[in-house]
């Protein structure tokens, strides 16, 4: 029948396929086989699927103080088989529902109970990988942005820091010119006048303007002397006038 016939050639192809992915532990004949495209040697040296535990595996410790009820409570990722080769006759055990001298064949109670939660498929494991890998990228670019926005900060608090220096620099010179001014200031009042008639500085006096106010202008300098030659002519006491 060529029914029959298809599926021979089907089956021929998929067993000529078979066994082209070497296991991590395979011997080095079996990895040069596959390195050439061949088949394994022996079938232990084939890819298996891989059963890892949980991360939150509970520790023997802990197993150890829980009896069996405790044990058929946890979650049912818990419920993974282990293969006792030591035992008679080796039997697949369940990992978490043992006491002492009472192991449970798997699959166990909660393993039958809860079988779709056991394992994670294939495909579950990858879409949480790619979900994980997003995560990580994203949390990766606000780390990036966090360390960019401190560099800004320490830029910006270096700028200001010379800011403030030069600031200081101009301040002081500030203050330098305010002391030589008010130095000068006190120089002129003490030549108009001694500080007994001029006082000293307080909230209700001004050496400076009283100073200011004894000073006579210019003006009236000349107009005083003029006043005053004219009268040393007329009397006659200036020699410079007679001449
Ligand atoms: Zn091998
Ligand atoms: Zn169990």
């Amino acid at each position: 029948m060529p029914n029959d016939t298809f599926r021979a050639e089907c089956r021929a192809r998929e067993e000529a396929a078979r066994g082209q992915q070497a296991d991590e532990s395979a011997c080095g004949t079996c990895r040069g086989n596959v390195a050439n495209g061949k088949q394994v040697e022996h079938d232990g040296c084939a890819r298996r699927t891989l059963l890892l535990e949980p991360p939150d595996m509970p520790s023997y410790d802990v197993l150890i103080d829980m009896d069996m009820a405790e044990r058929e409570a946890l979650p049912a990722r818990f419920h993974v088989p282990v293969f006792d080769d030591l035992g008679k006759p080796n039997a697949w055990l369940c990992r978490v529902c043992w006491t002492e001298g009472v192991v449970t064949s798997w699959p166990c109670n909660t393993a039958m109970k809860h079988g779709a939660q056991v394992f994670t498929p294939i495909h579950d494991a990858e879409l949480q990988h790619e979900r994980q890998t997003r995560q990580l990228a994203e949390l990766t670019e606000q780390v990036e942005q966090a360390r960019r926005i401190a560099v800004a900060l320490e830029q910006e608090n270096a700028r200001l820091t010379t800011e403030k220096a030069e600031l200081d620099k101009v301040c002081d010179e500030v203050m330098r010119e305010r002391d030589g001014l008010h130095d000068a200031l006190d120089q002129f009042a003490q030549a108009v006048a001694p500080e007994d008639v001029i006082g000293e500085h307080s909230s209700g006096n001004n050496p400076w303007a009283n100073a200011l106010e004894l000073v006579t202008p210019m003006v009236e300098v000349d107009k005083l002397r003029a006043d005053n030659a004219e009268l040393e002519k007329a009397l006659g006491l200036n020699e410079a006038a007679v001449a």
